[in-house]
């Protein structure tokens, strides 16, 4: 077998990697570039292979860094299987219609050229397969794979692919510990080749417990200010883990007052409806609280707001409010006309809750830039802005570190991705002296065989 770095080598997003077997290949992972204009470009490059000659292709998880391409690869001319598990299948193809969604409006503002159609986003829907965790299954005649949970976000996977004896994993995205709603990463098998993500290589995360009691002081010191709160949360999982935490802190805890939540995103709206149907995968926590007939992504005071006229009607509700709205690096979604007109004000709170890549918006207003262009407007920063780190849905360093060697033997070889140079650097340095593997960081266009 041999494994081609394309994607996600030597940086965070645009996860791609083709697995070669004898004359048969497959994809694991194809997902958009992110972060620049740069990036962008590099999404709607040819790809490093001849689609037509693709037996199928593999999704580890519904963010779009890992899935977003694969409609382009239709596009292209493939027309092999998607496999899935249910919940990563059923929120991929949200994924996809919002990305028609967003490329067709950007096309009509900017002429900027679309990646791909409805029509290739209707016919990756068409070809998923979706599977359970743990299920063994045929790929390629003498190939087989299984998805395990990632724990990182719903439906997430690390795969473990099968060939001539050998064992080839990649990660995926590793979940961060305690991830309300999804279960615990499952621990890894024996294998050749692991592929790790190291995001978070070269940092640890708050301890996850403090993480509640840190939203609540936000949304208190928010609501003493008078102003409007803004959560910028990816629309799949941050923001199911955002109502569960409030659920908790306002049903149960009762710790907050009532104001009124507006959840202003119709991707993360559509997306609860997929966290409903497949309670099969919750873990005891969430399975608990669903059994005692407690719908977690609902709260009193939590508004939904579908259409865009409700959403323009939360510029007229009065302080203290809270938006939650995507998307969670800024760079689109509704919470830009938030920021918009937010920003500016004092008294008003942004909370940001995930990564923000290089050359996103998110980053720029973290780096407290002062002011910042939004739609070709300079728009003032003077509202205070908070971060709460422990809701990262990815592992820190201790987290990949013990994942890495929670197997029944070490991996014989790592190759880390996902990760920006400095933190892959660092994360190989320490993993080889204290995991006592072989390990390196993936170059773009590498070649590994086992
Ligand atoms: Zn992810």
């Amino acid at each position: 077998m041999k494994v081609h770095f394309l994607g996600a080598a030597g940086e965070v997003t645009g996860s791609c990697y083709l697995v070669e077997f004898h004359e048969k290949k497959i994809l694991v992972d194809c997902g958009v570039f992110q972060g620049s204009e740069m990036a962008d470009e590099r999404s709607h490059a040819a790809f490093d292979f001849d689609v037509t000659q693709l037996s199928a292709v593999i999704i580890t998880h519904a963010h779009i860094d890992h899935c977003g391409r694969v409609p382009l690869l239709f596009a292209r001319g493939f027309r092999g299987p998607v496999y899935a598990t249910e919940p990563t299948g059923e929120l991929t193809k949200l994924q996809w219609d919002d990305m028609v969604n967003l490329m067709e409006e950007k096309f009509l503002r900017q002429h900027h050229p679309v990646l791909y159609a409805q029509e290739d986003a209707d016919r990756a829907k068409h070809a998923l397969v979706e599977l359970p965790y743990g299920r063994p299954t045929d790929i390629l005649p003498g190939v087989d794979f299984v998805f395990h949970d990632a724990g990182h976000i719903f439906g997430s996977s690390w795969v473990e692919i099968r060939s001539e004896g050998k064992v080839i994993v990649f990660s995926g995205d590793i979940g961060n510990d305690h991830v309300p709603i999804v279960r615990e990463t499952e621990p890894l098998v024996a294998c050749d080749l692991l592929v790790t993500e190291a995001t978070y290589g070269d940092r640890t995360h708050t301890a996850p417990t403090q993480r509640r009691e840190d939203l609540r002081k936000v949304i208190i010191d928010s609501i003493k200010r008078g102003g409007t709160l803004m959560i910028a949360a990816f629309s799949i999982e941050r923001t199911q883990e955002i109502l569960f935490e409030l659920d908790q802190l306002i049903e149960h805890e009762r710790v907050l007052p009532r104001i009124p939540f507006f959840l202003d995103s119709p991707l993360a709206i559509r997306a609860n409806a997929v966290y409903r149907k497949f309670t099969e995968y919750y873990d005891e926590e969430a399975a608990r609280e669903w059994k005692a007939g407690d719908d977690f992504l609902d709260f009193p005071g939590l508004k939904i707001t579908l259409s865009v006229a409700e959403s323009k009607m939360i510029n007229s509700a009065p302080n203290p409010k809270v938006i939650i709205a995507g998307s969670g690096m800024l760079s689109g979604g509704r919470i830009v006309h938030h920021l918009m007109r937010y920003l500016p004000d004092p008294n008003s709170t942004l909370l940001i809750i995930s990564y923000q890549a290089e050359g996103t918006l998110g980053r720029k207003i973290m780096d407290h830039t002062g002011r910042v262009t939004i739609n070709g407007e300079q728009i003032p920063v003077k509202c205070h802005i908070e971060r709460i780190d422990s809701y990262s849905a990815h592992g820190d360093q201790d987290k990949l570190l013990s994942w890495m060697v929670s197997g029944p033997s070490a991996p014989k070889h790592v190759v880390v991705v996902h990760s920006d140079p400095p933190a892959a650097a660092s994360f190989v340095a320490l993993a080889g002296t204290q995991n006592h593997v072989v390990i390196e960081a993936a170059r773009p266009g590498q070649i590994v065989e086992v």
